[in-house]
């Protein structure tokens, strides 16, 4: 019998042939060191698989088991391909003489439920009287990493490709290690650094407080965080978002600390942009109502503070709108931008000039304690706006009313300083425009007056206060009452008569307007029919077309001509008077809706001409009939004087225009000379009549005299 091997014990073992063992020798070898050697392999981190001679599972360790998914009772006697399909090819090659004795391999594993894992390992074969039998020793090749492992290899990659700067400091401070992102961040190289205290990167924009704050923070509470200027390698500065966070070890000592670096220049741009945005005008750049209400409320405290006086100019430009709507809003918006510019021009660095919108623009003169530097203030603000403004091709001449109102003699509260000196601004338009004028407790009282009006007006019309006075228009050359205008007059009940220039402009502020206007139109070609049907069927009367009435939806067109239908008047019985400010505004296509009256038969006249802009080009432009001279002309004409030889051109062009003519406000005989001389078509004053009641005009047209005044001397 052959001398027992070591392999013949160790396949006995394998077999689990233990009755052959106990029968072999008790060599140090044979039995109980194999037998411990099976038992470590339980402990092994490998798998270890060996077969028997048939080529079957012969034993596998706790590895094996884990790594195949087999339990060893249920493994063992298997074949041994059914684990390892590819082993024949490995067991053909240590057949191989030339081949070594054990040979590394990599092959695939495959489980129970079939499915395959590559593995390394090495297998060797064993000799034993019973045959060759092998040792298989393995590890999945590829073998998940465990969930630490993972993390770590994250938090490297995050580490290494992230856009925030980072650097690991000892416990001491001294750099350890900095991320790529630093590099860029500093444009400094990892080398220049690396194994430096941390506080070569200080910047020259914190002082050492501030470092010393930031540090005593990070001991304190294991971190901080802030703005903080970084400094790169050229010098240059930038803000970034610091934060410094500390990790500890198992002892409780600091082991790492942790900066992390982010850019914050872009988002502070956008901050800047945005904040911008929100506080300044866009178009002139200067602060807005936004940032002029801050600046108020700030110059309110600290003239409380100081015991001293804030000044609040409140501005409008007079007539801005005339020029937006005649030479366009680029032309409009240049002139802005200049008086914007000039008004910087006129204060004190540490004033502030603000666009509150549109032409309205206020002055905070900070710490101002005489009256006297105000005025010079306002009188150069006045002079600096009246001089010609150079634009493109353009030159415009505008100027100004200034509202002043005084912290604390007027007002404490900003709203109520603002209102003041809005209120005094109107004053200043009122007493007309070009000139500073300054609040006053009356100024407060008329404001109270105006709201006051504006709530009794909501009535007055329900309530029917309002009634038309009738001014006769007389045909000069002939001297008979040719027309008439219809003038609305409200009787109040408390305050009697009031007229239309106070309570007008309140109805067109509301929107009033519309439904009063509405009222005068019924209400005059109801007496236009009666008068046109009793005493002159030419008659006309003129009725008087707020702007606000064609804004918007414009006139109810169809709503009038009803009420003519109704009425049975022809169009031709009524002349609707507008200004010229319509003509301009470009929001209302005034064209068209002039046109809709002509369609029905209503003539159309320019009221108060040569108050406004009076370009003369618009009244070939539109279709209008009559040409009203404003009063202000006739009440200076003199014989050879600027305003006849005004009147006189008007009158010539309105006829090769193909319009007639109208002077308001003629009062004296000389002036009705002069206006008859010149050619003018029709006049109206209280030369001929005041406004009538309508009985009074009544027994005028019945009486049916010639108006014209030396007929009156005459016949009187
Ligand atoms: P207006 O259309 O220019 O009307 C002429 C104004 O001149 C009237 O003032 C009239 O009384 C006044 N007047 C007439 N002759 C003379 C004169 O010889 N000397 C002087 N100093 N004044 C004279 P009134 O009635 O106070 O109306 C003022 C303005 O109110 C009107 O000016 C018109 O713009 C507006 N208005 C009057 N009625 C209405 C209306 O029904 N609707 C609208 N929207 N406005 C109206
Ligand atoms: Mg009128
Ligand atoms: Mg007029």
């Amino acid at each position: 019998m052959p001398q027992n091997t070591a392999a013949d014990t160790f396949s006995h073992v394998l077999t689990a042939d233990t009755a052959a063992i106990r029968k072999m020798p008790r060599s140090a070898l044979d039995r109980s060191h194999i037998l411990a050697l099976l038992r470590l392999g339980d402990f092994a981190r490998d798998a270890f698989l060996a077969t028997d001679p048939q080529g079957c599972v012969a034993y596998m360790n706790r590895a094996a088991e884990r790594l195949f998914g087999y339990r060893r009772r249920s493994a063992l006697g298997l074949p041994v391909a059914d684990l390892l399909p590819d082993i024949q090819m490995f067991l053909d090659r240590l057949e191989d003489p030339g081949e070594a004795s054990s040979i590394a391999w990599r092959s695939t594993g495959r489980r129970p439920d079939q499915s395959t894992f590559s593995l390394v390992g090495a297998v060797t074969p064993m000799l034993g009287l019973s045959g060759r039998s092998f040792l298989c020793l393995m590890r999945e090749r590829n073998p998940e990493v465990s969930d630490d492992e993972r993390q770590a290899r994250l938090a490297s990659l995050v580490y290494r490709a992230t856009s925030e700067g980072m650097l690991v400091l000892d416990p001491k401070g001294f750099i350890l290690d900095v991320n790529p992102a630093f590099v860029r961040l500093r444009g400094q190289h990892e080398s220049e650094v690396i194994g430096r205290h941390v506080r070569c990167l200080n910047s020259s924009c914190h002082d050492r407080d501030f470092y010393r704050g930031m540090w005593r923070g990070v001991l304190e509470t294991g971190r901080w965080q802030g703005e903080h200027w970084g400094q790169r390698k050229n010098g240059e500065l930038y803000p970034e978002w610091l934060s410094i966070n500390t990790s500890y070890a198992e002892d409780g000592e600091v082991y790492r600390r942790v900066m992390i670096f982010s850019n914050i220049a872009e988002i502070k741009r956008a901050e800047a942009i945005i904040w911008k945005q929100a506080n300044f005008d866009k178009l002139t750049d200067l602060p807005n109502r936004q940032m002029f209400n801050d600046r108020l409320e700030q110059s309110i405290r600290k003239s409380k503070r100081g015991n001293t006086k804030t000044c609040l100019l409140f501005l409008d430009l007079d007539r801005f709108k005339e020029i937006n709507d005649t030479l366009g809003h680029a032309v409009g918006d240049e002139l802005l931008k200049e008086a914007a510019r000039r008004l910087n021009g006129c204060v004190r660095q540490n004033d502030t000039v603000a666009r509150l919108g549109g032409d309205e623009f206020t002055v905070l003169l900070d710490g101002i304690d005489e009256a006297r530097d105000v005025e010079r203030v306002t009188r150069k603000i006045l002079r600096r706006l009246s001089e010609p403004f150079h634009l493109g091709m353009e030159t415009v001449f505008i100027s100004t009313s200034i509202g002043v109102t005084f912290y604390p003699d007027d007002a404490t509260e900003a709203d109520v300083l603002l209102n003041n000196a809005d209120q005094a601004m109107y004053a200043a338009k009122a007493e007309g425009r070009n000139r500073s004028c300054y609040f006053t407790a009356s100024m407060q009282e008329q404001a109270q007056t105006r709201m006051r009006l504006v709530n009794d007006l909501h009535v007055a019309l329900d309530q029917k206060q309002f009634f038309l006075a009738y001014q006769p228009i007389i045909e000069l050359s002939t001297g008979r009452i040719a027309k008439a205008e219809a003038l609305l007059r409200w009787n109040h009940p408390v305050r009697g008569l009031i007229p239309p220039a106070e309570f007008v402009p309140l109805a067109e502020e509301t929107g009033m307007i519309r439904d009063i206007g509405d009222w005068v139109f019924c209400e005059a070609t109801r007496k236009a029919r009666d008068w046109r049907r009793d005493y002159s069927d030419g008659l006309q009367l003129s009725v008087n077309i707020s702007p606000v009435q064609f804004r918007h939806e414009g006139i109810d067109l169809g709503f009038w001509l009803g009420h003519l239908d109704t009425l049975g008047l022809e169009g031709r019985g009524v002349i609707i008077e507008i200004t010229e400010g319509i003509l301009l505004d470009s929001a209302v296509r005034i064209d068209q809706q002039i046109a809709a009256f002509h369609q029905a038969g209503i003539q159309v006249s320019l009221d108060d001409f040569g108050t406004g802009y009076s370009s003369l080009s618009y009244l070939g432009k539109f279709s209008i009939d009559y040409l009203k001279i404003d009063q202000s002309f006739v009440a200076n004409l003199r014989p050879q004087g600027p305003d006849l030889a005004l009147c006189e051109a008007v009158i010539l062009l309105a006829h090769k225009l193909g319009l007639k003519v109208v002077a308001e406000g003629i009062e004296t005989h000389a002036q009705y000379e002069l206006l008859a001389a010149a050619g003018c078509d029709f006049g109206q004053g209280f030369l001929f009549s005041r406004p009538l009641s309508a009985a009074g005009f009544e027994a005028l047209l019945s009486g049916g005299r010639d108006m014209r005044p030396e007929r009156a001397c005459e016949s009187g």
